[in-house]
């Protein structure tokens, strides 16, 4: 490497693992995207058009489109191009736009962004660059509701991204692959995943008819979950737009009633750690109620 000049990495990689973001700079073989990806991607970009077809249509002014914007850090430079900034009587947002198939979006729906970490760290580097709120406005690809969200501060710590990618980083510069562990998802996820050897042993498939029964029931209550979530979430929108005008009302024995935009605030625990020593944490630490850890989810979901 010239020494002096450094490595360009983009910002929506700024959150992949480590292992990966070296292993594509020193070479390694990479599979090729199936056509089947190729496809979604390209569907992406039809669906941002008509997310800021709708945006316009409901009074933002979205400029900025594709604008490129970059940071540089003493080892490297990230280089981005942002959605849009979007605009209205109430100030400017650097605009970011996801269009995600229906479980996706349920994720997106129950745990926000920090669900998708590599989008955070993308957008909590655009957010550095450009300096303004986010607007988050997030497509179900299949229903075409659209969840929009603003953020007055970034999602992640972009100090930890950079710590992330220097790890990367310095590896490359020593040719080698940094040590890195991810949980089995984004193993499963993961495009080079033969870089960590060969992955847990199968699981078994059991076909035991109180478990298929359940299977079935899962899945139903999950369909009837995520129906409900999408006619709660048209009749919220139509709602809160009719109640920004009109804060309170009744409809067909339903009262409406609208207390204005609200903030909650949470204990960045990022931050905490970084202020106050370990032995403290510790002892304001109280065990909760142990649980069992279940989770379920479709092996193949997109
Ligand atoms: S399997 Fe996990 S740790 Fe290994 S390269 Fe992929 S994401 Fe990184």
């Amino acid at each position: 490497m010239e020494s002096g000049v450094n490595t360009v990495y983009r910002m929506s990689e700024a959150g992949h693992c480590p292992r990966v973001l070296a292993a594509r700079r020193l070479g390694y073989e990479e599979p090729p995207r199936s056509q089947e990806i190729e496809n979604l991607l390209d569907d992406c970009l039809w669906h941002e058009e008509r997310v800021v077809m709708r945006l316009r249509s409901e009074g933002w002014d979205i400029t900025d489109r594709q604008r490129e914007v970059s940071l540089s850090t003493p080892l490297l430079q990230l280089v981005g191009h942002i959605d849009g900034i979007a605009s209205r009587e109430d100030g400017r947002f650097l605009l970011e736009i996801k269009a995600l198939g229906r479980f996706t979006f349920n994720s997106y729906i129950k745990g926000g962004i920090l669900a998708f970490l590599d989008y955070a760290a993308q957008v909590t580097c655009y957010q550095k660059a450009i300096q303004l709120p986010i607007l988050m406005a997030v497509k179900n690809r299949d229903t075409a509701v659209i969840k929009r969200d603003i953020m007055t501060s970034p999602p992640l710590s972009f100090e930890r991204i950079v710590d992330s990618l220097n790890i990367a980083e310095q590896s490359v510069r020593n040719g080698s692959l940094p040590e890195w562990k991810c949980d089995e998802r984004a193993r499963e996820r993961c495009p080079m995943s033969y870089l960590c050897g060969p992955g847990k042993a199968e699981v078994k498939e059991l076909a035991l008819p109180d478990l298929i029964e359940a299977a079935r029931l899962w899945r139903e209550g999950k369909e009837l979950e995520r129906e409900a979530e999408e006619k709660l979430g048209k009749a919220r929108d139509a709602f809160l737009a009719r109640a920004r005008e009109e804060p309170s009302f009744t409809v067909e024995g339903l009262a409406v009633q609208y207390y204005g935009v609200r903030q909650r605030s949470y204990i960045d625990e990022v931050a905490l750690r970084s202020l106050v020593p370990e032995e403290t944490i510790k002892q304001a630490m109280r065990p909760g109620k142990p649980w069992d850890d279940l989770r379920v989810r479709e092996r193949k979901q997109e």
